[in-house]
């Protein structure tokens, strides 16, 4: 791994609501831990680096807490997009990866959050009702015509709704799906799918 690679780093800072994307080289994601602060002072993002695995603590602009995720350097340091998701709404609230796939996730997650903020504290089961129910009756179509299926062979799965998310489960190797249900993008992507592939347990 040379010097030059780097890393790019995006959340949203709950305080101001403003994005913050960073791009640091893997040198020094690796060399010490890294406090990436939004300008405005209000929140940041660590990184802790702990040999095989990483320790990020986030901001979450979904819940305005701070969430804790652990994972492996080798995806961290490599993975195209990897996405921290909010136990608390199952909204992204941080990513890492290459730096289109980081813009790209992080305005998904403006989206998602300025729905949320629109939604302001009226109850209700989804993100965003109608999108949830177009995603709902799109994977009917695409289940009816056979084309949800897992990795370890399997075509029995079930399907669970988050508050923003659809999480597909394959019955068998408990291999798991999650599709974004929260804007129109997410809607769109699925729409152009003929194909779903849930990723098995070895
Ligand atoms: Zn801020
Ligand atoms: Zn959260
Ligand atoms: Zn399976």
């Amino acid at each position: 791994m040379s010097a030059e690679e780097s890393r790019t780093l995006g959340f949203i800072c709950p305080k101001c609501r403003q994005s913050v994307i960073v791009e640091r080289s893997v040198f020094s994601l690796t060399a010490a831990p890294m406090r990436i602060a939004c300008p405005c002072g209000g929140s940041y993002l660590q990184t802790d680096y702990q040999g095989d695995r990483f320790l990020l603590e986030a901001p979450c602009v979904a819940c305005g807490g701070r969430h804790l995720a652990r994972c492996p350097s080798e995806a961290f340091l490599r993975r195209k997009a990897l996405r921290f998701t909010c136990g608390k709404t199952g909204l992204d609230c941080c990513c890492v990866g290459e730096e289109l796939e980081v813009f790209r996730a992080v305005k998904h997650m403006e989206e998602a959050a300025d729905q949320l903020k629109e939604r302001g504290e009226e109850p209700g089961s989804f993100l965003n009702e109608l999108v949830m129910e177009e995603m709902l009756a799109e994977l009917r179509d695409i289940a009816k015509r056979g084309g949800v299926r897992c990795t370890c062979g399997s075509t029995r799965w079930r399907m669970q709704m988050e508050y923003a998310a659809i999480r597909l489960t394959c019955a068998d190797c408990g291999g798991a799906l999650r599709l974004n249900a929260a804007t129109m993008d997410d809607l769109n992507d699925l729409c152009c799918q003929d194909e779903l592939l849930i990723q098995g347990n070895p």
